[in-house]
């Protein structure tokens, strides 16, 4: 063993290799692969896994070399192909943008913007009032705000409107979404505590009932995303449970997940609410993902 660890190449030698090899890569890059590969090979040493000298010569290591810098040194985000069958994937980037936002993307990142300037008064404006109301009159809102993504408008939501009091919610819909995203602990984050009502799969308006309490902020409803529930379930409509809510002077909120804008059941999807249904419905508050079903960056 020990005559491997002495036959191991020297930094500086893999490192003037590395340097002829790929001279456009920044030192710092070259030198990390360097120090990688080399620890890699002595906790092979060490493990028993190499037990030839051959392969501590350099046309062996070289290849390793290599293979580490060009990992280290191509860029994190790239394309990738969709195989997965699911067409707007949580994972995936999910929805590709249209051309003309692509282009208002790469219009308003390639300059400068009045993002927070009033061009009218000359003077600072407010980035959302930019978006306020066309969303007001895309989705029947009274009013709206643009945060950095779903989970956070969900925490805010929560942190505003019930900090220090009680949120019901169904069993039903104690969701987690793509790893980190789950109900119980946003909620917990928010300062908000969770009252849970009803069972998995059925929770009836006697559930929220018995739950209500002077702690109670708000009735929560969750869109449950990415599961169903199917055979002995109920659930209680979401009017109804509005109806409840404003029967005892509190709001109804919803996390809607995806929020599409459009009916998509023409082609197939159903049974998924649009942002103006919610509306509808006699929600009070409704938080939706940008860059999911609505396709934006
Ligand atoms: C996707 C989703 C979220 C999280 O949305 P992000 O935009 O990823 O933050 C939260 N709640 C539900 C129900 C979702 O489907």
């Amino acid at each position: 063993m020990s005559s491997l660890f002495r036959s191991l190449p020297s930094v500086d030698a893999c490192l003037r290799w590395l340097e002829e090899a790929l001279p456009s890569a920044p030192h710092s890059v070259l030198l990390e692969s360097c120090r990688l590969v080399l620890d890699q090979l002595r906790e092979e040493i060490r493990a028993g896994r190499l037990t030839d000298e051959t392969e501590l010569r350099p046309e062996a290591v070289r290849p390793r070399l290599l293979d580490a810098a060009r990992r280290k040194d191509r860029p994190r985000f790239c394309r990738v192909i969709n195989a997965a069958g699911v067409v707007v994937h949580t994972n995936l980037g999910r929805s590709v943008l249209a051309k003309e936002a692509q282009e208002a993307v790469r219009v308003a990142a390639s300059g400068y913007s009045n993002l927070e300037f009033n061009l009218e008064t000359g003077e600072r404006g407010s980035r959302v009032s930019l978006v306020e109301d066309l969303l007001r009159s895309l989705t029947g809102a009274e009013a709206a705000l643009v945060v950095n993504n779903n989970a956070a408008a969900v925490l805010l939501m929560l942190d505003t409107l019930c900090k220090g009091g009680e949120v019901i919610l169904s069993r039903g819909q104690l969701v987690e979404i793509g790893g980190s995203f789950r109900i119980p602990d946003v909620m917990e984050r928010s300062g908000a505590t969770l009252r849970e009502v009803g069972t998995t799969n059925r929770t009836h308006l006697a559930d929220y009932e018995r739950a209500l309490s002077e702690n109670t902020r708000a009735v929560l409803w969750v869109h449950p995303s990415n599961y169903r529930v199917i055979g002995f379930h109920s659930s209680v409509p979401p009017r109804e449970l509005a109806n409840f809510a404003h029967d005892h002077g509190l709001p109804m909120l919803e996390d809607l997940g995806s929020g599409s804008l459009m009916d998509f059941s023409p082609w197939g999807l159903h049974d998924e609410p649009t942002v103006p249904d919610v509306g509808r419905q006699g929600n009070d508050g409704v938080t939706f993902s940008g860059d999911k079903v609505l396709g934006g960056p």
